[in-house]
């Protein structure tokens, strides 16, 4: 296929460089100066999209996309499908697809999980919203950069199935946090409450798999000094796209929204910014009640 990739930083560049791997005719554009390993660079986001079969974009935010969306969707083929990647609201995403409807493009919002690795690897998932032929046309670029894909319904399903896992992620980063910090101050040792939760039903992801205590439970950021890993501010932007989403579907999220100001304050006030979302331990871990 002729694909056109607008957005090669951290996670589009390696995915990117995937598809050209895998045989595809790659060019791509980005606002900073890059090169990818087999894929050509285009002066502007339009030359990128210009007979390409499918266009994917990878970008920061909502404002961006809609942003390069207008550049892009009238250079684009009729039939051409654009799949964004980027993880980004809701309202951007239904309006983008709308946008490419109405020019007889199709679209899928494919926000994915599985970081900077999982783009490396090729072993991201997926998680699409848009019509089946849009998914299809896209399905076999999805098997290359990842290793699942799930079509979760309309446009909008994919960044709303991303942003309620993220929302549950953050709440349960925090909840496995506090309850490490009161642990500490109740003299439990750290190994016996792992291995007494990560067994009983206070499991979760966040405990068994990403334990927020360094020398406790499988290899994960706190190991490594909190360095992420997951950033705390990466955190707090899919949290924002939640509370965002849930104010205007009018959906009541207490925990949702406690959990963004919690690391509002942490990356904002305190010294949260570019440490791993687990280093939220050693942040409970120094504040008593007050
Ligand atoms: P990044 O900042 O490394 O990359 C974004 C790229 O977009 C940059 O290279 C930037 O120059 C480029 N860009 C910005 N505006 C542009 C424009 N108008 N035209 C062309 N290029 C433009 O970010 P990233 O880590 O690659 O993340 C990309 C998206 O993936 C974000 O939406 C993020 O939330 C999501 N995501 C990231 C991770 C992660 O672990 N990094 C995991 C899952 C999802």
């Amino acid at each position: 296929m002729k694909i056109g990739f607008i957005g090669l930083g951290n996670m589009g560049g390696p995915m990117a460089a995937n598809l050209a791997k895998a045989g595809h005719d790659v060019t791509g554009f980005d606002m900073a100066e890059v090169s990818i390993e087999g894929v050509s660079m285009a002066e502007t986001a339009a030359a990128a999209a210009t007979g390409a079969d499918v266009v994917i974009t990878m970008l920061p935010n909502g404002q961006i996309l809609r942003a390069v969306a207008n550049e892009i969707v009238p250079a684009m083929s009729q039939g051409a499908a654009l799949v964004d990647c980027s993880t980004v609201d809701v309202d951007s995403a239904r309006a983008v697809a709308e946008q490419a409807d109405a020019a007889g493009l199709l679209a899928v919002d494919a926000p994915v999980s599985g970081g900077v690795g999982g783009a490396a690897g090729g072993t991201l998932t997926f998680m699409a919203g848009g019509s089946t032929d849009a998914f299809a046309k896209a399905a076999p670029l999805f098997e290359i950069m990842g290793q699942k894909a799930v079509h979760c319904g309309e446009a909008g399903a994919g960044q709303a199935a991303k942003i309620c896992n993220n929302m549950i992620l953050g709440v349960t980063m925090i909840a496995t946090c506090e309850a490490f910090a009161l642990a500490d101050k109740l003299g439990l040792d750290r190994q016996k409450m792992f291995d007494v939760v990560s067994t009983s039903s206070g499991y979760s992801w966040t405990m068994n798999a990403y334990c927020p205590a360094p020398g406790v439970g499988p290899q994960s950021p706190s190991d490594n000094d909190y360095q992420p890993g997951f950033a705390a501010e990466l955190m707090l932007k899919d949290l924002r796209l939640s509370q965002q989403a849930a104010e205007s579907a009018d959906a009541d999220t207490p925990m949702g929204q406690m959990a963004r100001d919690l690391y509002a304050q942490y990356v904002e006030n305190e010294d949260g910014l570019g440490m791993d979302f687990s280093a939220m331990l050693p942040r409970f871990e120094k504040r008593g009640r007050s």
